[in-house]
């Protein structure tokens, strides 16, 4: 196996305060192959864009290193600088140059090279982000779709040796954004391009990353596909963060099932025998079942196309959420029978 293309390993970084160091990320570590399309999903505030400047050379290590094909370029002791590290970077405010053409935002970092080559290259990304006949204007004259594909264009014409893409779509439109993450996605596979995205939008990840790291305070606490984050979260941070559902108590009993209000189930997490757990439930885990002896009280209904969400209060109080496939009469206010679909869940320690 060759070097990853990236590593970091037991990094830790953090901010000098008044009152003393202030760590922001601890003890993380990632590794990404070259070709991969990476992501660091996590809240405001976790600690994700202080990792990127770490990468780009920005930020100075407190503890552990960082490397690029093998070879460190982060110590705590020994930093190798921005420049030298061929690692090109796409924030979130585009930042074209307003007084600069398309054509010449794309050539910027090739400012050093022949105007022939220059000139080829900016056509070649121009063309590969779509954009093949729009060199001539400016900034102002696209939208903010066509600023972003300008702006990888303009990130990767010197040919980086890794991408960094710091939450490039949160300007844009809720629509737009998740539309022209896949497109992004493309061109990065075309360009062969090795990226990290961070974000806090878990859209966007799905949309766009190969694998992806749920942040949590400075800490990456579960690292895989958006499948696995999905249905199988590692801890009930990354449960609640990842997609819709709820967390319902429940008990585990000696043989190893887990008794919830509807019935029992079987956990797929690491939790012990006679232990209060919570359960992860999701919209699409209960179905409407007009025989079943599970009544619950509906109370909330919504249409979300192609179906309903309901929201069902069960006899205990608690609330759970359910995706209805199809209009079935029921009103707020009505009971409605449902039943599990699945009969293993994700359980937490609660
Ligand atoms: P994210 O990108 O995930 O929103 P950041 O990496 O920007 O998070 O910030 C992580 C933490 O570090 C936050 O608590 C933030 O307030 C703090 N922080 C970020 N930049 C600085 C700075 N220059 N000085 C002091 N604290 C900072
Ligand atoms: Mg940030």
């Amino acid at each position: 196996m060759p070097h990853p293309h990236l590593q970091l390993d037991h990094v830790r970084l953090g901010y000098r305060m008044p009152t003393g160091m202030h760590v922001v990320v601890d003890d993380l570590s990632l590794a990404l192959h070259e070709g991969r399309i990476g992501c660091l999903l996590g809240p405001s505030g976790c600690g994700k864009s202080t990792v990127l400047r770490a990468i780009s050379g920005f930020e100075p290590l407190l503890a552990g290193s960082i490397a690029l094909h093998g070879e460190a370029v982060s110590t705590p002791r020994r930093s190798l600088a921005p420049e030298k590290r061929r690692v090109g970077v796409m924030f979130q405010d585009y930042a074209l140059f307003p007084h600069l053409s398309v054509d010449d935002n794309v050539g910027f970092g090739l400012r050093r090279e022949p105007a022939a080559a220059r000139t080829g290259r900016v056509r070649e990304l121009l063309s590969l982000v779509g954009m093949a006949s729009l060199g001539g204007k400016y900034p102002h004259e696209l939208s903010g779709g066509q600023q972003q594909r300008v702006a990888l264009a303009r990130a990767l014409a010197p040919r980086p040796e890794l991408l960094l893409l710091d939450e490039p779509f949160s300007s844009l439109d809720v629509d737009l954004r998740e539309r022209l993450a896949g497109e992004i996605r493309d061109i990065l596979k075309e360009a062969e391009a090795t990226a990290i995205l961070v974000t806090h939008d878990q859209a966007e990840a799905f949309a766009m990353a190969d694998e992806i790291g749920v942040m949590e305070q400075g800490r990456i606490v579960q690292w895989g596909n958006a499948y696995d984050l999905y249905h199988h979260p590692a801890t009930a941070f990354v449960a609640g963060f990842i997609g819709a559902g709820v967390l319902v108590p429940g008990r585990r009993g000696d043989n190893g099932s887990i008794r919830l209000e509807f019935g029992d189930i079987h956990a797929s997490g690491p939790v012990s025998n006679n232990a209060e757990v919570r359960v992860l439930l999701r919209p699409d885990d209960l179905l409407a079942d007009a025989h079943s002896p599970i009544r619950a009280r509906l109370v909330h209904k919504v249409f979300r196309g192609p179906g309903y969400l309901y929201t069902l209060r069960l006899p205990s109080g608690s609330e759970v959420l359910a995706q209805m496939p199809r209009e079935d009469g029921h009103r707020v206010g009505d009971e409605v029978g449902i039943r599990l679909r699945t009969g293993t869940l994700p359980a937490f320690p609660a």
